[in-house]
């Protein structure tokens, strides 16, 4: 059987320098993290925030964490202070939330925002008409301490790879759209955030800069654990 850290080194090699991976750790413990770790790889996401507030206490302080599931509102104040990216922004309540703690904290939090691209009804995520209301309103104007980075998006669970790219292909030109529309100014709006395990590499193709991967690093995930 080949190893996470063979798997990972296989991976890591098969996809271009410039993209960023992040290494999907839930239901893995924090022993399993820091063998990565310890062959130099920094960058970790979490999709709940127990388990995150958990592994952080326990792991090297300079991991990146990207929390990458679904953010409750009242969970954003644990999560802000060492936060390295929010994947999952879906609504305009959780960013005024981030922005709010990120004040408390004295920090600029940087944020992607989630589009829903899948054809499933279980995904949350923005449409593109909301978002651009968002970012027109004043409220989000005054917002000083939230970072927009880019966009994120799953697409749906499928075999179907032509369906897959067109998925991907719609969040490229979401991020097109809302890089010309708003961010032209700004570089650090430069992220799209699509691929996992099962289709990481048509993600890259479509121009994905960060994918998400677990289960072909780690194996199937237990949830019974
Ligand atoms: C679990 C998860 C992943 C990783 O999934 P794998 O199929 O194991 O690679 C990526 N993104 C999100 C949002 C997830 O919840």
């Amino acid at each position: 059987m080949k190893s996470t850290i063979d798997n990972y080194k296989e991976i890591r090699n098969s996809i271009p320098e410039s993209v960023n991976l992040v290494i999907v750790s839930k239901t893995h413990p924090s022993e399993a993290i820091k063998e990565l770790y310890d062959v130099g790889h920094r960058a970790f996401g979490e999709n709940k925030s127990q388990e995150i507030l958990i592994k952080q206490q326990e792991l090297p302080l300079d991991i990146e964490w990207h929390f990458i599931g679904h953010l409750q509102r009242n969970k954003v104040r644990q999560i802000v202070p060492f936060v390295h990216l929010i994947h999952g922004v879906d609504s305009l309540r959780l960013l005024k939330e981030i922005n709010k703690q990120s004040i408390r904290f004295e920090k600029k939090t940087n944020c992607l925002l989630q589009f829903f691209i899948a054809d499933e009804e279980t995904k949350f995520g923005f449409e593109l008409d909301e978002v651009r209301e968002i970012l027109q309103s004043d409220e989000f104007k005054e917002m000083q301490n939230i970072q927009i980075c880019g966009v994120m998006g799953m697409a749906t669970y499928t075999e179907d790879v032509e369906q897959i790219k067109a998925e991907f292909v719609n969040l490229k030109n979401i991020f097109d759209n809302l890089k010309s529309e708003f961010f032209a100014g700004d570089d650090k709006f430069k992220e799209i955030s699509m691929g996992m395990t099962n289709d990481y590499g048509i993600a890259v193709e479509q121009g994905s800069t960060i994918v998400r991967i677990g289960s072909a690093i780690f194996g199937d995930r237990d949830y019974s654990k």
